[in-house]
């Protein structure tokens, strides 16, 4: 069964009274086979761990991201943070490709992929960011676009440490969301890409979320959707309210 994901990506912001929402989404009851990841600044990275771990009363289906590694191990990199400093930190998660790093911080097809291999060779798993712009939209090029970014995957030998977030780059931050069917679109056609380039049942299992602009409205048509496995969620998740009513869109079947 494909699990439903939905993470909280708090960016460069911290909400008010963060720790209380950390506890209160770790004693959230989620619908059963529903993982939650928050991914917090670097600086948070410990005390936000520590408070969804200790908490003995949690799920255990709450997780703390962070939002970017380093493409190296160690060394003269001022500012950076390695995957083994992660792991340090017993952090599970990370994003790689987010639109933001790509355009602010110029990652290409090269960094990503060295990035998505740091963390897969330490057993973190990655959501892995994808996604056209308008002007790629505009000229009939999603589909090459994405079966660009997503061709960095053939590199590994499965994706089971892969979350995919199709994260039109147009809807990020912007209050325009793709609508269903267009996500739908897009997130049947990565689901075919993963049967024709590894298996059945790696398709299957996948789990392929949306980003931009998701909030407490539109989500409960895009996961009605049957290949849309939940969200990735910036703005909207800054509010405790918000982001639990996100969550709870998904229903036990
Ligand atoms: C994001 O950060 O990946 C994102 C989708 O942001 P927003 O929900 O604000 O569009």
């Amino acid at each position: 069964m494909t699990k439903n994901v939905f993470i909280a990506n708090w960016k460069m912001n911290l909400p008010s009274g963060f720790e209380f929402y950390l506890e209160s989404l770790s004693k959230l009851t989620v619908s059963s086979n529903t993982t939650i990841i928050i991914a917090v600044p670097f600086p948070y990275l410990y005390q936000a761990n520590k408070i969804v771990t200790h908490d003995t009363t949690r799920s255990d289906e709450v997780m703390i991201a962070a939002q970017n590694i380093h493409t190296k191990l160690k060394g003269a990199y001022t500012g950076e943070v390695s995957i083994d400093m992660l792991k340090d930190l017993d952090i599970q998660y990370v994003i790689i490709g987010h639109s933001e790093r790509r355009q602010y911080f110029y990652e290409d097809n090269t960094i990503i992929v060295k990035k998505i291999e740091q963390a897969t060779n330490k057993n973190i798993n990655v959501i892995f960011c994808i996604g056209e712009t308008s002007d790629e939209r505009q000229k009939n090029k999603t589909f090459d676009i994405l079966t660009d970014q997503l061709g960095i995957l053939k590199r590994f030998e499965n994706l089971d440490r892969i979350i995919i977030a199709y994260e039109p780059v147009w809807a990020i931050g912007t209050g325009v969301t793709a609508t269903s069917s267009q996500a739908q679109e897009v997130h049947s056609f990565i689901r075919r890409w993963i049967m024709n380039n590894f298996d059945n049942n790696t398709a299957e299992t996948t789990s392929i979320i949306y980003g931009g602009s998701v909030n407490e409205e539109n989500i409960y048509d895009l996961v009605k959707q049957p290949d849309i496995n939940g969200g990735l969620v910036g703005g909207a998740s800054l509010s405790l309210q918000k982001f639990t009513n996100i969550i709870n869109s998904v229903v036990d079947p």
